[in-house]
């Protein structure tokens, strides 16, 4: 059965654009301030092999330079961008050492708005989604609406990276105290956005059409019962008046700085999450037929579940994840309990068999359940979408960035089961989700620390590249001059 996401996902997983990635220079100006005088440590296991990475990497901005530079913008707007740049960085830090979790985004948001009122803005919109910002910045000649987003919030994690501006903030989180740490790094998605609206708010009389600036509370998760941060800016009309005609959003990634990734089709997975509650009947260990045991019945389904992905799903048209990260029951080593709760998260590449993917789920653990006489629940709370690009926006986009970057820093390669609620604007608006590289200079992939890492590290002069990504879609659509 061919469907059309089997075809996107053949055509775009042979990486065609792929090639040694372009390192650029962005370190080379002298007006980024650099990061002063001790290279970054992993505080806590003398995890050596990644401090001297993040060492090295600071210390290689002189290596960068030997990198061939991104094609220049039309001088007025380069200009823009060499003033730009160490606000942003700035900008970045100051996120970076005051992140706050999801829906409690307001010093963030308050920052933001004061930069976009500052820049006089058309519009400038706060408490949307009660942390959102959205800017409106209208062009000096008629044009097509575009919308740029950005994400704010940080995460429950304890930063373990030794930067002058690591972050120390506590908070609560499901009445736990936490570290909170942009470990996922928005602090630089809300950055480069700030900058981006600089730049295009200086040549605003050149400018046609109207660019809207999302800056968008709770991507990292939903609260319980409650919409995340997409979902509910769609509800409160995040776009106003205005019907844009396209989306752009991107993510910090681990790849090599200077480059961007961007793929037509699936690029990041549907979220759910999974909760599972199997009844048996208590009994004595030593007399288990006397009862219903719901922990073998458990054992059953967590196994059975693993057939889905390998038996009962197409493997390469509906890719899918069913991981069981909590299991809870019993008390003592010698009862049979009443009851086993868990929990897992649900991960599928392919929007149009997640009825069909939910269906097995609910089937396979209510017969395996049965078949020992227990009774299982089951219920799944969808926390994104997948991420699908369409492809013809998405190859304009494509274009825009190469003329942008250059062909050799803009990587295609496989979909992740990763996910993004930048997913939920999509099904809004035609929209573009794309990553951009930052790890640094010599650090292998592989060494890199992931997202929601504690010693997850953003290279800086990554988010030069940012800009300039953002900025070339954004300027392809609304720019007099095509950059
Ligand atoms: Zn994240
Ligand atoms: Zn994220």
């Amino acid at each position: 059965m061919m469907n059309k996401w089997f075809a996107i996902l053949l055509r775009h997983s042979g990486a065609p654009h792929g090639g040694e990635p372009a390192i650029q220079g962005q370190a080379r100006r002298a007006s980024i301030p650099c990061i002063p005088d001790r290279a970054p440590r992993v505080r806590n296991d003398g995890n050596v092999v990644a401090a001297m990475f993040i060492a090295a990497a600071l210390a290689s901005t002189g290596a960068a330079n030997a990198q061939s530079a991104p094609p220049p913008f039309p001088p007025a707007i380069e200009a823009s961008i060499q003033t730009t740049l160490p606000n942003m960085i700035a900008w970045r830090r100051d996120f970076h050492e005051h992140p706050e979790l999801s829906y409690e985004e307001v010093r963030t948001a308050r920052v933001v708005a004061q930069h976009l009122r500052a820049l006089r803005l058309d519009e400038v919109r706060t408490g949307v989604a009660l942390t959102g910002v959205v800017g409106v910045l209208r062009g000096g000649r008629p044009g097509p609406v575009i919308a740029l987003r950005a994400d704010m919030d940080a995460l429950p994690v304890t930063e373990e990276v030794d930067l002058p501006f690591a972050s120390r903030a506590r908070g609560t989180y499901n009445n736990q105290q936490v570290g909170i740490m942009h470990a996922c790094g928005h602090d630089t998605h809300v950055a480069v956005l700030m900058a981006a609206a600089s730049v295009l708010a200086e040549r605003r009389a050149e400018l046609a059409g109207t660019v809207i600036f999302v800056f968008q509370p709770s991507e990292e998760g939903a609260p319980p019962g409650g919409l995340g941060g997409a979902r509910r800016m769609l509800a409160e009309s995040v776009f106003g008046d205005l019907r844009p005609e396209a989306i752009f959003g991107l993510h910090a990634w681990p790849q090599p700085t200077g480059t961007v990734k961007i793929l037509s089709g699936p690029f990041m997975a549907g979220s759910d999450r999974l909760r599972i509650s199997v009844t048996g009947r208590q009994t004595h260990g030593a007399q288990p037929h006397r009862g219903i045991d719901p922990i073998v019945a458990a054992s059953q389904i967590v196994n059975a579940l693993q057939t889905i992905p390998s038996r009962q799903m197409d493997a390469v048209g509906s890719p899918v994840i069913v991981t069981i990260g909590a299991i809870h029951g019993g008390v003592r080593y010698n009862i049979i309990p009443d009851r086993v709760e868990m929990e897992g998260t649900i991960r599928y590449l392919n929007p149009d068999t997640r009825d069909e993917l939910y269906m097995r789920i609910r089937r396979t653990v209510a017969d395996v359940a049965a078949s020992s006489g227990a009774t299982a629940e089951v219920s799944i709370e969808s926390n994104a979408i997948p991420v699908v690009n369409p492809p013809e926006v998405t190859a304009r986009a494509r274009s825009a960035l190469v003329r942008a970057l250059g062909e050799g820093a803009v990587q295609g390669g496989a979909p992740g089961m990763v996910a993004e609620d930048f997913a939920y604007f999509q099904q809004a608006v035609p929209g573009v989700f794309f990553y951009y590289g930052v790890n640094p200079p010599a650090l292998a992939a592989a060494d890199a620390a992931p997202n929601h890492s504690p010693r997850f590290f953003v290279h800086e002069p990554a988010m030069e590249t940012a800009l300039r990504a953002m900025l070339a879609v954004a300027l392809d659509w609304v720019g007099s001059d095509r950059p």
